[in-house]
């Protein structure tokens, strides 16, 4: 495929960005989608088929993000988009209980043995809010950890040394969050167990939680070392606190259930959003049942929602679920190895210094040649080569996510001639990047 198929130019996404700008702060409704941290115009979609996204300007790309992780089964898949207008059709929302989001719980509670009860909300950020509350009621206390590159969504208490955007953009803290809610947040190194037992003799009987990603996508993806996340539950254990695993990445993606199936480590609670929805605002938390009881109205802790479990949503997070069976894991996880093994070999044949770090089928590459173990090594890769990579990739119709700090997505959809496109594009990347100064 010639540079010639596609050219840099965007001007439809760059008339759509400038009317954006000027009504919307920095013409994005979530800051990474704004291309900051690798220049240029961002690509405004209009729509989406299988493994392929067109732009305002009419060219195609090979997806690899995936709505940053939702899209497993690629976009406008036939039987989730069907669940969905025969949902329509029947209304979009009663502000009522409904049928449908009793089963996506059920769907949800039978894949994932640790989740006892679950209650639906309509973001990952909403989720892991709530479950930090649910935790500080519960065992009356106040203080939460959480780890550097871990990203949460933007709760106040949680912003602090956050990955994805806040990574992205270098933010050391974010105007607007308290003294008082970034001081009851006690920030350690990932994959520090040490760190973690310092912290629980420093504040002795003060912390509520460890919440942690279940497998770190946020900081590029970095997985747990063998032993650390049970290492953090059996702390949690000792200490009267209670292990938050935050699975709105890895929920249903990692596996059937999730990152919990991968590893088996049993948490108090976990939070789950992306793949549950389907593409739609659905998320949710849940876990033990004498922890969930404390949760309004079957106990004090209040939380409420005026879209939870929307009738439209949890429709396509079931049919979503419904579709995702072992067969579906195993293509996912296929065409995942693929893609890792084009990317490994044409960057080694351009002797690009790199470090592909894979959990399950999320995977994404850090520009060292050392294994990324926390937020500190993540930061030491030489960004300037991936956004090098990312623009040639662009440009030959494989679309990234427009960060170094990101877990690159695939979906069943994601067929031969996908795979071939990206095959074709990554050669003038891998030199991109080889070239590339900082
Ligand atoms: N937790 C994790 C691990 C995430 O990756 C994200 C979003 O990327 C969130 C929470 C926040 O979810 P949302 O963007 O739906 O609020």
């Amino acid at each position: 495929m010639s540079e010639l198929a596609y050219p840099y130019e965007a001007p439809a996404s760059q008339a759509l960005f400038d009317r954006a700008a000027a009504v919307t702060p920095g013409g994005v409704n979530s800051p990474v989608r704004a291309f900051r941290a690798v220049g240029g115009t961002p690509r405004f979609m209009v729509s989406g088929s299988g493994p392929y996204l067109t732009d305002a300007d009419g060219r195609e790309y090979v997806d690899l993000v995936c709505s940053w992780g939702p899209m497993i089964l690629g976009h406008a898949h036939p039987e989730v988009i069907a669940a969905v207008q025969e949902a329509v059709a029947r209304g979009t929302s009663f502000g009522t209980p409904a049928e449908g989001e009793v089963a996506l719980a059920e769907a949800m509670v039978e894949r994932v043995a640790p989740l006892e009860e679950v209650r639906l909300v309509s973001s990952g950020t909403e989720a892991t809010m709530s479950a930090i509350r649910l935790a500080r009621g519960f065992t009356q206390r106040t203080k939460v950890i959480k780890f550097a590159g871990c990203y949460h969504g933007h709760v106040d208490s949680l912003l602090a040394a956050a990955g994805s955007g806040v990574a992205t953009f270098a933010l050391p803290d974010t105007p607007g969050v308290t003294g008082a809610q970034a001081s009851d947040t006690i920030v350690l190194p990932y994959n520090d167990l040490e760190a973690v037992h310092a912290a629980f003799a420093a504040h002795p009987g003060e912390i509520a939680c460890v919440i942690t990603e279940a497998s770190p996508g946020n900081m590029g993806v970095v997985p747990p070392l063998p032993g650390f996340n049970q290492g953090l539950k059996d702390a949690c254990a000792a200490n009267g606190a209670l292990f938050v695993s935050d699975e709105v990445m890895t929920g249903f993606r990692t596996s059937r259930a999730g990152w919990y199936g991968v590893e088996g480590v049993v948490p108090d609670l976990m939070t789950f959003g992306k793949v549950m929805g389907g593409g739609f605002p659905a998320a949710a938390f849940g876990g033990r049942a004498d922890v969930m009881a404390h949760l309004a109205p079957a106990g004090p802790v209040y939380q409420a929602g005026t879209l939870s479990g929307n009738p439209v949503a949890t429709a396509a997070g079931l049919a979503q679920l419904r579709l995702l069976d072992d067969a579906a894991y195993e293509k996912v996880d296929a065409v995942s190895a693929q893609i890792q093994g084009l990317v490994t070999e044409a960057l080694v044949k351009e002797g690009v210094a790199h470090t592909l770090q894979t959990a399950s089928n999320m995977f994404s590459v850090f520009f060292t040649d050392r294994p990324v173990r926390d937020y500190e090594d993540a930061k030491a890769q030489e960004s300037f080569r991936f956004t090098a990579f990312f623009h040639s990739l662009l440009s030959h119709g494989v679309y990234l996510p427009p960060s170094s700090f990101e877990s690159w997505f695939v979906s069943t959809a994601h067929d031969e001639r996908a795979v071939q496109r990206i095959a074709d594009a990554l050669p003038a990347a891998a030199r991109a990047a080889a070239e590339a100064t900082a």
